[in-house]
């Protein structure tokens, strides 16, 4: 102890360091522990008496040991601080989060600055580690990163049927294209477009023309898998890039669901709609300038199965 040191002065020091709402911890070279404040009792549940000259490490063992005594090594070599922060490391001592109002995080993220301390010989026999409860930050930081998820979603997906809107089932459709570009994927698109659609918003009301929509990609949702991306490309109009799948296979899958489709009854109070789809379906066996070939073809498809009847598959070329 410096006598130089007012010991009144002392004491408010220590009333300070006891009362702060950071944790405060003093280690000498050893890593033992030589000061623990009252944060640091009421977190971690350890008296100051039973930490006193305690090895830091068996205190705490999820601490990275070696990351962590570079970091002090470097502290009392070159006598300048050092500090961590939660988005590297969310923490340094594990400590349950237990603030009443951002109660979601399981555990306290923190902030760590580690000073020198020098001694009246200006040796640097002491470390002190001060720890910062961030986890507010933290919070918000997840909040938003969760709300714009959220905002993502809602702008990508459709609200009538859920499918993939317009302008990110074409995000879908270019990105498929540039994995067949780049691998060789095979790829097929298949665009459909229910019949006389005019004749059901006509006969039962617009009401019952959503309906129908709705069932439409609820049926298309149960026959595509994970890899597929589904997409309303207009009002009545859907279209399914299918990865990984030449003609003969999307050709296969444009009749499923063309079957299932017609066997399908939608009810509107006690009318029973019934109608069908024509499809068409293109691939990249014959060579395409872009993304937009593959849309433009079995467009061409599409209307083909149109005029042939409706109610068919025609696959292009
Ligand atoms: P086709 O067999 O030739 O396809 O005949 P169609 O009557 O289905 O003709 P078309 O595909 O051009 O009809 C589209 C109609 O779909 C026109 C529009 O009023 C209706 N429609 C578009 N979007 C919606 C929607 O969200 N809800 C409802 N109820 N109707 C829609
Ligand atoms: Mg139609
Ligand atoms: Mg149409």
């Amino acid at each position: 102890m410096n006598d130089s040191i007012d010991l009144n002065e002392f004491h408010w020091l220590l009333a300070v360091v006891q009362s702060i709402d950071v944790g405060v911890v003093v280690l000498d070279r050893d890593y033992r522990v030589q000061v623990w404040n009252t944060f640091m009792e009421n977190r971690s549940g350890i008296q100051p008496k039973d930490a006193q000259n305690q090895h830091f490490f068996s205190l705490f063992p999820e601490i990275d040991r070696q990351w962590f005594s570079r970091k002090v090594e470097s502290v009392a070599t070159l006598g300048t601080p050092a500090f961590t922060i939660w988005e590297q490391r969310p923490y340094l001592v594990r400590f349950m989060n237990y603030q009443p109002i951002t109660g979601e995080e399981e555990f306290m993220y923190q902030n760590t600055t580690l000073l020198p301390l020098h001694s009246p010989d200006s040796k640097i026999n002491h470390i002190c580690l001060v720890i910062y409860d961030v986890t507010d930050v933290a919070t918000n930081r997840h909040q938003l990163q969760a709300a714009n998820a959220q905002l993502q979603q809602l702008s990508s997906i459709d609200r009538l049927t859920g499918l993939y809107n317009r302008g990110h089932w074409e995000e879908n459709l270019k990105a498929a294209y540039a994995r067949h570009l780049r691998y060789g994927n095979e790829l097929s698109l298949v665009m459909f477009d229910i019949d006389h659609f005019k004749r059901v918003n006509d006969t039962y009301g617009h009401q019952a023309g959503d309906k129908v929509i709705e069932q439409v990609a609820r049926v298309l949702r149960e026959h595509v898998r994970d890899s597929d991306a589904a997409g309303r490309y207009g009002g009545e109009e859907f279209g399914v890039v299918l990865s990984d799948t030449d003609k003969e296979g999307a050709q296969v899958f444009a009749e499923r669901l063309r079957k299932a489709i017609e066997g399908l009854e939608v009810m509107h109070g006690d009318q029973r709609i019934r109608f069908t789809i024509s499809l068409g379906v293109a691939d990249l066996s014959q060579p395409a300038n872009s993304h937009a070939d593959l849309i433009a073809w079995s467009d061409h498809a599409l209307y083909t199965s149109k005029e042939s009847g409706r109610n068919r598959v025609t696959v292009y070329g």
